[in-house]
């Protein structure tokens, strides 16, 4: 299987100088390539999509919305469809892959609503027959750039606003997992999308280095690791570009003393090992408030021992393998690290059941007790399923290590006590909070985004500033002396 760009409305028809191998991560095997645009097929795609942004801005609202509404039914039909995809190449298992989708329909959902959304200010007789009033207008081409670990979330985070608030989108997903981009296109266009409005480019740094220098690319958003994050951040803003580039993550789970310890160990074992912790919002870093570390160890170790990890085409598999072979090798490097460096093994994932092929990407659940703050386990964001126990005596030692720590994607804080809960979210320096609920991700209508080395730009994703990112405002002042006539008509006003 050979997956291609998508340029102008349809599967591009070139021959790749470079392709990448796409992997099927529970068998080990070549599933198919993926080729890589060289900056001349990145500047074919800018082009198209600049040619499309000449019509598709002055697209009525109407127009818009319904093209997002014919989108969301369609991918609510197929959504089984795209989800067999997603785990074929990520390896996430299905229930997994159908939840992102869920998480991303909820995105164009909000899309489909632009023409509420995209409403300004109108002040009458701001001065003597003079009024003012605001509009929003689209950018032109923007770029986005996504990870491997949520193949169609991820795009769904911005295509959909970008798209209806009158931009055109050139999409640069992961070379891991790159075949869902195109199911998406496929489908905007089935939608009605006029060609050339959505654009996929698959590749490496080439194809991004280019979105980053096109002089017509006017936004770029942007997710990935923090090393990434920056350098597109950097360099996009160096070229005039307006940017947002959400990085990597170390997201800690706080249980006080007074928690429900079943609920806590519940909720550290979905959020620490679903989709083998390959999620930004995956906890990684348990902090356990005296005295609860021993009991709360105790209630994580015997649900680990429950879970089901296989090849997550299988019924009743709850984890897959990790992405690719060099992902899993450098995790479990850190299994050997966090040994050496004194941290307790508590439960080693190598040791772990897997219902599935020998040579897939595997790796179980693992977890480490008494890690410190000054051990690679805890200042490097690992990105699989390695969750870490970190002791302290206080809820301030708590708020102490969480807020020093590098990252500010997520946190979650459980506890009975809503006067601790409301001062854990008054005191702590990360975006996204959850009191009791370990995933805290924000719903469409909020706006998604961590502080610290998780976001680089000055908007967070989807929602209210979703929509500020993808539009220009302007002001208005104007005076007019004479009311102007339409003449008759007795038919009832209609949109179109
Ligand atoms: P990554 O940074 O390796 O890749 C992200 C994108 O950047 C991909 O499209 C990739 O092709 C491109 N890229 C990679 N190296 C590049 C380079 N040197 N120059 C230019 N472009 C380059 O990230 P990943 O491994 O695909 O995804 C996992 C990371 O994404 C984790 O760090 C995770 O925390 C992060 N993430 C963050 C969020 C968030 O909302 N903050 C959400 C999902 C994932």
């Amino acid at each position: 299987m050979r997956t291609t760009h998508w340029i102008g409305g349809k599967p591009w028809n070139g021959v790749a100088e470079r392709a990448g191998d796409i992997y099927d991560p529970a068998t080990g095997q070549i599933a198919g390539h993926v080729d890589f645009a060289t900056a001349a097929v990145v500047d074919q795609a800018v082009a198209a999509a600049g040619e499309a942004f000449t019509r598709w801005r002055t697209a009525s609202l109407t127009q818009r919305s319904n093209v997002m509404f014919a989108f969301r039914e369609l991918l609510n039909a197929r959504r089984l469809e795209l989800a067999k995809i997603i785990t074929a190449e990520h390896g996430k298992v299905l229930s997994d892959a159908a939840g992102e989708i869920q998480r991303g329909l909820e995105n164009v959902e909000f899309a489909c609503g632009i023409p509420q959304t995209l409403k300004g200010g109108f002040s009458e007789n701001a001065s003597t027959q003079v009024d003012v009033y605001s509009i929003r207008q689209p950018l032109g081409v923007v770029g986005v750039i996504t990870p491997f670990n949520f193949p169609a979330m991820v795009p769904l985070w911005f295509a959909p606003n970008a798209i209806a608030c009158g931009n055109s989108v050139v999409l640069k997903p992961s070379e891991k997992d790159p075949s869902a981009a195109n199911f998406l296109a496929e489908l905007f266009a089935e939608a009605g999308l006029p060609d050339g409005v959505f654009n996929v480019v698959h590749g490496d740094k080439e194809a991004v280095d280019r979105i980053l220098e096109h002089p017509a690319v006017k936004a770029i958003s942007f997710v990935g690791s923090t090393p990434i994050a920056r350098y597109v951040y950097e360099t996009g803003t160096r070229n005039g570009k307006r940017v947002q580039a959400l990085g990597g993550a170390k997201n800690h789970m706080v249980v006080l003393p007074d928690a429900d310890l079943d609920l806590a160990a519940d909720a550290a074992v979905s959020a620490g090992f679903g989709s083998a912790g390959e999620r930004c919002m995956a906890i990684s870093v348990v902090v356990a408030v005296d005295p609860v570390g021993d009991a709360l160890v105790g209630k994580i170790s015997e649900r680990i021992a429950a879970l089901q990890v296989g090849d997550g085409r299988r019924p009743g598999c709850e984890m897959g393998p990790l992405v690719t072979g060099a992902h899993r090798d450098r995790v479990v490097s850190y299994l050997d690290a966090g040994r050496a460096a004194g941290a307790e093994l508590v439960v080693d994932g190598r040791s772990h059941p897997i219902d599935g092929e020998r040579a897939g990407f595997w790796l179980g659940p693992t977890l480490f007790d008494h890690v410190d703050t000054d051990m690679s386990l805890y200042t490097d964001e690992i990105f699989g399923p390695v969750l870490s126990v970190l002791r302290v005596p206080s809820y301030d030692d708590a708020v102490e290590v969480v807020n020093t720590n590098r990252y500010g994607n997520g946190t979650a804080i459980f506890t009975n006590d809503g006067g601790a809960a409301r001062r854990y979210q008054n005191e702590i320096e990360i975006g996204m909070i959850g009191v009791n609920v370990p995933i805290p991700v924000p719903v469409s209508y909020y706006s998604f985004g961590g502080w610290k080395d998780s976001l680089f730009g000055d908007t967070h994703a989807y929602g209210p500033d979703g929509v500020n990112f993808f539009v220009r405002s302007k002001v208005v002042t104007s005076r007019w002396l004479d009311p102007s006539h339409g003449g008759v008509n007795l038919g009832f006003p209609q949109n179109s």
